[in-house]
């Protein structure tokens, strides 16, 4: 039984690469990397009820699960190439491993990323996806390297994800804005080709996982600086502003998770430039604050007027 399902998962993920020497079938992938390239690699877990609604569907699992993978590898910069994927599930359901298999798939053509193993067992639902990507030798984007004077930025909208949460768990409301924020919790767009664009131009990257203040944070901890936000400026969605208003938004694009765009710094005469590149891209960015000398991020409004927040982000061992 395990042995159909891992070729049910084979058959609907099937790309072929040339640097993929031997993928699902053997006790382990072979895997050509080129010359001149480093390997990045990133693993990400989505545990059910946890990172996504018991309930949710099955190909968007299967989506999301490549999706939060792929966004650690924009954040890079990496071009992605391979992925493994370790499920655990409770019982051996044909169409929910199709379903999966399918989500999955529909990512990982979008990009040409081969699934070259994996693990199956039961157990509660469970998915890890490890993904491997390039980056040209000595060329990826850190989360250090932001410079005092250096612009923030971040790409397309927060808090569309976190309101959709709060949709699914708290109202029956199903009309066109709530249907595109829960679209957006549940097939997150991870800016892959921004993380490439990004390349050699931002000093810094970060992706927005869980929540804009905790994420911002660790960046400015990494480059040993601090940073201003204009709450005024964080991109919000139609959907997110109609449905919400102005106040409700702003605390959920500054701490709700999920979002899974890119937050970047870069030097303030080069941001029209990428916001152009980033347009074309459909995804844009925003810029919303600065890097300032000393620590932590300081939120104020239009009129320059300080703000606290309390929850700063998502933390699976916070209290
Ligand atoms: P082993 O016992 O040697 O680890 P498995 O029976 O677990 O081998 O897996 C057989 C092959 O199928 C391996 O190549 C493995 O990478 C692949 N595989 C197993 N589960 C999955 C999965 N969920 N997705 C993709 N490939 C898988
Ligand atoms: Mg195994």
């Amino acid at each position: 039984m395990e042995f159909s399902l891992i070729d049910r998962i084979r058959q609907r993920t099937a790309q072929a690469r040339d640097d993929v020497h031997l993928g699902i079938g053997d006790d382990a992938a072979l895997l050509n990397v080129p010359a001149g390239q480093q390997l990045v690699a990133a693993i990400d877990t989505l545990v059910d009820g946890v990172h996504f609604p018991h309930g949710t569907a099955a190909a968007d699992i299967g989506w999301k699960a490549l999706a939060v993978n792929l966004s650690d590898l924009a954040a890079m910069g990496a071009t992605p190439a391979w992925a493994l994927l370790a499920l655990t599930m409770p019982d051996a359901e044909a169409g929910f491993v199709d379903g999966l298999a399918d989500g999955f798939a529909q990512l990982a053509q979008a990009h040409r990323l081969a699934l070259v193993g994996g693990d199956t067992t039961r157990g509660p639902l469970a998915l890890s996806v490890a993904v491997h990507g390039f980056v040209p030798s000595g060329h990826a984007l850190l989360r250090a390297g932001a410079q005092v004077g250096d612009a923030i930025c971040v790409t397309g909208t927060l808090g569309d994800a976190a309101a959709g949460l709060q949709l699914l768990q708290e109202s029956g409301n199903t009309d066109a804005h709530a249907a595109y924020l829960i679209e957006r919790l549940n097939r997150p767009t991870p800016r892959v080709e921004a993380g490439l664009v990004l390349r050699g131009q931002a000093h810094a990257c970060i992706d927005v996982s869980d929540g804009l203040l905790a994420d911002l944070g660790h960046l400015c901890a990494a480059s040993g600086v601090g940073a201003t936000l204009d709450v005024s400026r964080l991109p919000r969605s139609h959907a997110l502003l109609d449905l919400l208003g102005e106040q409700a938004s702003r605390e959920l694009a500054l701490t709700g998770g999920d979002d899974y765009e890119l937050c970047f710094t870069a030097p303030v005469e080069r941001v029209a430039a990428l916001q152009s590149e980033l347009a074309r891209l459909g995804c844009g960015a925003a810029v919303i604050g600065r890097i300032v000398a000393g620590s932590g991020v300081h939120v104020h409004d239009a009129d320059g007027q300080a703000l606290a927040f309390e929850r700063r982000g998502w933390d699976h061992f916070g209290a």
